[in-house]
């Protein structure tokens, strides 16, 4: 036994994964058993570890080596949010974040939400459909203006838009049994007016939002979280991603940047790079439904 340690890939190359472990990162070599098929594999997957995975690393062996990919905690993907955020702020529309069903998280991982989401100046809402946490600022939002609900289905939206207008009467929990093999009950975005006057358009669950049209360039100013440490890096053009002296990577290794937004901007900085050219572009912030 060596001595194990919990952390978060945030960076993978060829063959070693760069692993944050809170107080600093170290690069692990994945064990070869994770390329098997079996224990720790997670089977929809070639490669069996991505940027975000929490993982376990045994800091005997030289090199370290990475043993385990843990289970997903909970259902909140920092990707997904990630993506959406950034859409925003390239089409300038104002977001606020909404975490939901409140009621199944502790007060540890939501804190780490908000001050995750705070540096990048996004408002965090935390509300609970069912006992009604957060409802009322739910609801001082959404009135006098248009809105667009974003999230995977069975994230609570039509849940959260009955609890601040009964009279909606959205169905909820229609996630179809034929969810495993990718159909859907709902393919259409709706527009619900509000009694208090505005809004809202609920919008079907997404499965991959894809950022088109975005340059490779500009991808680095929609993580405004970076934007402190972005103009410290050597090279003024910095991606962040393999060049030296870099500010931002740096400010992730000291926890001043969270590592899940790190990773998320490496895993669309590499599709941007490998983006269809310009004339073959689809609109910014492409949805695919589930
Ligand atoms: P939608 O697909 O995003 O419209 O999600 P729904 O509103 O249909 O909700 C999906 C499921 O989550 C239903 O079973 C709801 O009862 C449940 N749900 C919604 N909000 C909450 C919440 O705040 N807490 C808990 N525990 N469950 C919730
Ligand atoms: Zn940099």
């Amino acid at each position: 036994m060596g001595e194990l340690k919990t952390g978060t890939v945030i960076r993978t190359d060829a063959k070693v994964c760069h692993v944050d472990l809170g107080e600093r990162v170290v690069q692990a070599a994945p064990r070869g058993i994770l390329f098997d098929t079996g224990e720790g594999v997670r089977s929809d997957q070639k490669n069996p570890i991505a940027v975000g995975d929490r993982v376990e690393v045994d800091l005997a062996s030289n090199p370290a080596s990475l043993d385990r990919v843990l289970p997903r905690r909970n259902c909140f993907s920092s990707n997904r949010t990630d993506r959406i955020l950034a859409a925003c702020v390239w089409g300038e529309i104002p977001a606020t974040l909404i975490v939901n069903k409140v009621d199944l998280s502790d007060e540890e991982e939501l804190g780490a939400i908000r001050a995750t989401y705070e540096k990048a100046r996004v408002p965090v809402l935390f509300t609970c459909a069912l006992d009604g946490r957060g409802i009322e600022e739910l609801r001082a939002g959404l009135t006098g203006r248009v809105s667009i609900l974003y999230g995977a289905s069975g994230a609570g939206k039509s849940s959260l838009l009955n609890a601040i207008e009964p009279g909606l009467k959205l169905k909820v929990g229609k996630i179809s049994k034929y969810w495993d093999t990718g159909k859907h009950t709902t393919s259409y975005s709706q527009l619900h007016k509000l009694e208090a006057g505005g809004a809202v358009i609920d919008t079907p669950g997404i499965r991959v939002f894809r950022l088109y049209g975005v340059p490779v360039g500009n991808l680095r100013d929609l993580f405004t979280d970076f934007a402190p440490f972005q103009a410290r890096c050597k090279f003024p053009d910095c991606t962040h991603d393999h060049e030296p002296d870099c500010s931002v990577f740096e400010a992730v290794e000291r926890g001043e940047i969270a590592a899940s937004r790190f990773a998320s901007y490496l895993e669309l900085l590499d599709e941007a790079r490998k983006a269809p050219a310009a004339d073959e572009e689809e609109p910014t912030g492409q949805a695919q439904e589930e």
